[in-house]
Parts: structure tokens; C-alpha cells; sequence
């Protein structure tokens, strides 16, 4: 028993009270392709983020499994000390080749590279920073920007005249300035004009931080990220191997410099054993098998397409997604978990995203589709949720 368990306990019982808190619940992935067991229950998968299906992929996993064998299950110490294996070397010049960049850096999650890079850099300027970020972006970041000890300058999600306007306010105040923001936002499934931020960033002189987790592997020329349509105008990009490409770990894309300063400077990167052999092994498989997956891709984008146009049909709003992240905005924190309920009782995982992951009044379901669907399960998704939604539900509510 912890000293502070009774406050543990009453702030847990408040949390419930509320219908808020979280409780962990395990599921087993040996089940089909695509589908999850949850108490013995098979369930069609719509809540990973295992857009391409590599998390189980056969040839990624030997990978992984070889590597382990061959080089054992950790590196042993951080980066700088004696944990640069030549495993990470090589898989870090896979990922620049992929990026299209000078270098890159892996990290050992999404969350740590947000939380420590951002506060290397904004520590690399003497003087002050001028930080503008989207209103939607990612927690990490946010980490990564109270870490930093900067207040932020929030712009209207994806609203570039809004960011100009605050760029423009503040033209003749001293300072480096920053934009942060995500490719495609998590909890929306929209996209950010990666293009038309670049050259905002470039009239500003702004450093361009973009964190592409949901759009690697999936978006862009053969999967290679929405940083690709800027032509090497995006400062850095920060994105995850957690998501499509199926297993753990994190990269950051730039050139060389940027690179070096951060093996120097970042506290997350210096301060923390390098990711072990059997993580990078899956990387570099996974690197190098995205830029053939097309034919997923296309297929993973249209699956999109008709989800989208389904839930239209029945009223559902699913704001401005345009990618394989769908959400099903019901409003209501009770009706969203109800819906979920619902859809796990007919054998398909969804996650309900409530307040404070998404602002009140827009719980969703937040669906999210892998090239391992088929129509067939999406259509009976969009059924299912026509005929489980309650009476008052309804686009936006
Ligand atoms: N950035 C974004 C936009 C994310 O959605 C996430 C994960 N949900 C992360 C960073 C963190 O990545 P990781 O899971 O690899 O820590």
C-alpha cells in the first residue's frame, strides 16, 4: 500500500462517478488478420493504428525475431555512451533515403521525440521564441512545448490565414519563430496544406516542425509523408514506426546539422538506452517495404472513401477527414460509449474519444481502417452503427 493510496482511491472514485475513468483491458492479437480477441471473443479491429497491417506481418516479425538472435535483446546504453549498434546506423540512412533527407535520428517513441526535440531547439536560439501551433496538435507536443517553458501562440486548426494574421501581429517583435503542427491530425483524420505552410514559414523566417505518425507509410509518393509535397522546405519532420509500419519507435528527418545538434542537445535521445535490436530490426524491414505497398494504400484510401460516404448516408458526421482516420462525431461523451458497446457486441472494436482527447461536445467514435479490411466490413460497421445509434442521434449533435 502507497502513502497516497487513499487519495488514489477517492480521486478514482470521482473520475467514475463521471463516467471517466480508464481501465485497461487486454486483448490477444492471436485471432484473424484484422481482428482482435477480446475475452475469447473474436473482434473485427477498427481502433489500432495498424493502417497497413505490418504489426504482424510475417517477414517483419523474422526480422525482428533474427536481430534479437543474432545481436541480443538490448543495446546495452544510450546512444552517445555505447548503444550505437550498427544496426541503427544503417537503419537511420534507410529512413533518410526514405524521407528524402540529409539524415535522421531514431528515438525511442513518438512521444519522447515531441517531448525532448522541441525543447532542444527552441533552446538552440538566443533570445526569445515566437512558438505558433495548431490547436489540435498532439499532446506530446504540447509536453514538448511546456518543457520548453514557451507559451504558445495557438492558431485555429488548420486555419493558415488565422496563423498569418498572428505571424503578421507579431512582425516586429525580436525572436526566432516556430510552427508546429501535425500532417494529419489523429483524432480528426484531416490534413494540414503542408505546401502552403512551408511557404507561410519560409516569408516568416519560421522553423517548420511537422509531425507526420499518422501520415508515414500512408500518405505522400510511395507512402514517403506529407513533407514530400514541399519539396525539402519542412524543417523537420518528426514521425512514428508505432503506426503504419507496424511496430515501435520513433524517427526525425532533417538535414545533418539538425541532426548532430540533437544527438548533442536532446535530452530524450542522450539520456535513454538505444532502442534494441529486435525494435530496429522491424524498422529498417518495415522502411524498406512501405514504398511498394501502392496497391494497399489505394486500397486502404478507398475503403475511406466509402466509410465516409456511408456514415453521410446515415446522418453521421465525420467532420473533415479525408484519409484512413474516420471519425464518427455523436456529440456526446455517454452516447459515444454506448455506441461503442453496441459495435463490440457485434464482434467490432472502436474506440469512443471523449473530453479531454477531443474538445467537449465532439466525442466520436474514432474509427480507424487498415488495409486488412475488406468493403464488406465496413459496410456492415456503417449498419451496425445505423441500427445501434439511439434515437437522438445525429450529424454533429
Ligand atoms: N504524435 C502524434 C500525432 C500521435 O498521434 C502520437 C501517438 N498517438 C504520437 C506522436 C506518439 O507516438 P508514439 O505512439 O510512437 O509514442
Amino acid at each position: 500500500m502507497s502513502l497516497l493510496d487513499p487519495l488514489f482511491h477517492s480521486l478514482l472514485a470521482q473520475a467514475d462517478a463521471r463516467r471517466m475513468r480508464r481501465v485497461l483491458r487486454p486483448l490477444s492479437t492471436q485471432a484473424p488478420a484484422g481482428h482482435v480477441l477480446r475475452d475469447g471473443t473474436p473482434l473485427v479491429d477498427f481502433s489500432s493504428n495498424d493502417y497497413l497491417g505490418l504489426a504482424r506481418d510475417p517477414a517483419i516479425a523474422r526480422q525482428a525475431a533474427r536481430c534479437a538472435l543474432r545481436h541480443g535483446a538490448g543495446a546495452r546504453a544510450s546512444r552517445l555512451v555505447t548503444g550505437t549498434l550498427d544496426l541503427h546506423a544503417e537503419a537511420e540512412a534507410a529512413i533518410a533515403a526514405f524521407k528524402g533527407t540529409e539524415a535522421a535520428l531514431l528515438l525511442a517513441s513518438g512521444w519522447q521525440a515531441n517531448a525532448a526535440a522541441l525543447p532542444a531547439l527552441i533552446g538552440a536560439v538566443q533570445g526569445p521564441a515566437l512558438v505558433y501551433t495548431d490547436r489540435l496538435i498532439h499532446a506530446s507536443l504540447h509536453a514538448g512545448c511546456a518543457q520548453a517553458g514557451v507559451r504558445q501562440i495557438r492558431y485555429r486548426h488548420n486555419d493558415l490565414d488565422h496563423l498569418e494574421h498572428l505571424l503578421a501581429e507579431r512582425a516586429q517583435e525580436p525572436g526566432q519563430r516556430f510552427i508546429v503542427t501535425e500532417s494529419v491530425f489523429s483524432m480528426d483524420g484531416d490534413q494540414a496544406d503542408v505546401p502552403a505552410l512551408a511557404a507561410l514559414a519560409e516569408r516568416h523566417g519560421a522553423f517548420l516542425y511537422l509531425d507526420e505518425a499518422h501520415a508515414t507509410g500512408v500518405l505522400g509518393p510511395q507512402g514517403r509523408g506529407l513533407a514530400a509535397q514541399a519539396g525539402g522546405r519542412v524543417d523537420l519532420v518528426m514521425g512514428t514506426f508505432s503506426k503504419a509500419a507496424g511496430g515501435f519507435g520513433a524517427y526525425i528527418a532533417g538535414s545533418r546539422a539538425l541532426c548532430d545538434y540533437l544527438v548533442n542537445t536532446c535530452s530524450g535521445f542522450i539520456y535513454s538506452t538505444a532502442l534494441p535490436p529486435a525494435v530496429v530490426g522491424a524498422v529498417h524491414a518495415a522502411v524498406t517495404r512501405l514504398p511498394g505497398m501502392d496497391a494497399e494504400r489505394a486500397h486502404l484510401h478507398a475503403l475511406a472513401t466509402r466509410l465516409r460516404a456511408g456514415l453521410a448516408d446515415i446522418g453521421i458526421d465525420t467532420g473533415l477527414s479525408s484519409t484512413q482516420i474516420v471519425p464518427a462525431i455523436v456529440g456526446d461523451a455517454g452516447r459515444a460509449l454506448a455506441l461503442a458497446d453496441a459495435l463490440a457486441q457485434a464482434g467490432m472494436l472502436v474506440g469512443a474519444i471523449r473530453p479531454p482527447t477531443v474538445p467537449a461536445g465532439t466525442s466520436r467514435l474514432r474509427i480507424a481502417l487498415s488495409s486488412l479490411h475488406t468493403a464488406g466490413q465496413v459496410d456492415a460497421l456503417v449498419t451496425r452503427i445505423r441500427d445501434s445509434r439511439g434515437p437522438c442521434a445525429g450529424a454533429g449533435t
